[in-house]
């Protein structure tokens, strides 16, 4: 059994269509694949019609920028009703972040003497819900500055890099409660990825399980195999729910092919039924 829990579309910054995403995920192998793209629901129509088209199983999520103590944390979300007012309205104030920080992005660049416009990073982020870092990355790419996503991130996007300018995110706890709220579950999304893991501690994770966090996604391609080894114990010692997923994004992250991480079937029924 071939389980995928985390891949995103390009309703965020993945490059399939959701209806390519399920075809790919139909050819990998897959017999579940979840949705989640970033903030936002968007990709689950077409995605619910491709996959009742074929024997996959989807799971609709969502991955939910938040912040943890300062850090940036990834928060997955599955199953919940994607027309929840009050979640709806966080996730609009991460959208809204994510596209009005963009002029101060391409300022910055244009200080480096990169000039690229919004409508270039427009044509790259046609179907996305909002512009984000991958979408300047690929106007760069366009213009021949950088070879690829990740380059852009090493030498201009990356926090510290000369590019970089913060956004909006949605506090972590309250993250939880909404998604719990509208009746989904929740799993920390490679909780121990960049600056994360330093405020992402066992006695942290007890507190978000505390507040209803359901699991964790121990297998990652950010995590060495001693990271997967230290999460897949607090795992256990909390009671969580262990996931493992690709984080595919198309070909705008390389390495993160679909079911390069899985699921086993009985963690997936414990987070889902
Ligand atoms: P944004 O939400 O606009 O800040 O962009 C964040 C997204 O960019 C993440 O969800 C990843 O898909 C991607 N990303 C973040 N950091 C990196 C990195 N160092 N290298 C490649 N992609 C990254
Ligand atoms: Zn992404
Ligand atoms: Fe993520
Ligand atoms: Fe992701």
């Amino acid at each position: 059994m071939t389980i995928d829990l985390h891949t995103h579309s390009n309703r965020s910054d993945g490059t399939d269509s959701p209806l390519e995403l399920i075809a790919n995920a139909v050819a990998a192998g897959l017999e579940v694949v979840a949705i989640t793209d970033h903030d936002s629901t968007e990709g689950w129509r077409e995605a619910e019609k491709a996959a009742r088209h074929s024997d996959i199983q989807l799971v609709k999520g969502i991955e939910i920028s938040t912040r943890c103590d300062g850090r940036s944390v990834h928060l997955l979300g599955y199953e919940f009703d994607p027309t929840n007012r009050p979640l709806l309205d966080e996730l609009g104030k991460v959208l809204d972040g994510r596209n009005s920080r963009l002029p101060a992005t391409l300022e910055r660049l244009r200080g480096l003497g990169i000039d690229i416009d919004a409508n270039d990073v427009r044509r790259h982020s046609v179907n996305a819900a909002a512009m984000g870092r991958p979408h300047v990355a690929d106007a760069l790419v366009e213009l021949g500055v950088v070879a690829n996503r990740d380059e852009a991130f090493e030498r201009y996007l990356m926090p510290g890099k000369p590019a970089y300018v913060d956004r909006y995110a949605a506090d972590l706890e309250q993250a939880i409660g909404l998604v719990k709220d509208a009746g989904g579950k929740t799993v920390l999304a490679h909780p121990w990825s960049r600056g994360s893991k330093r405020v992402l501690t066992r006695s942290r994770i007890a507190a978000l399980t505390d507040v209803g966090l359901d699991g964790i996604e121990v297998d990652h391609n950010d995590h060495d195999s001693e990271d997967r080894a230290g999460l897949a114990q607090i795992t256990r010692e909390l009671g969580l729910v262990r996931t493992g997923s690709s984080d595919y994004h198309g070909t705008g992250k390389i390495g993160f092919d679909l079911g390069c991480n899985t699921t086993s079937r009985d963690q997936l029924h414990r987070l889902l039924g």
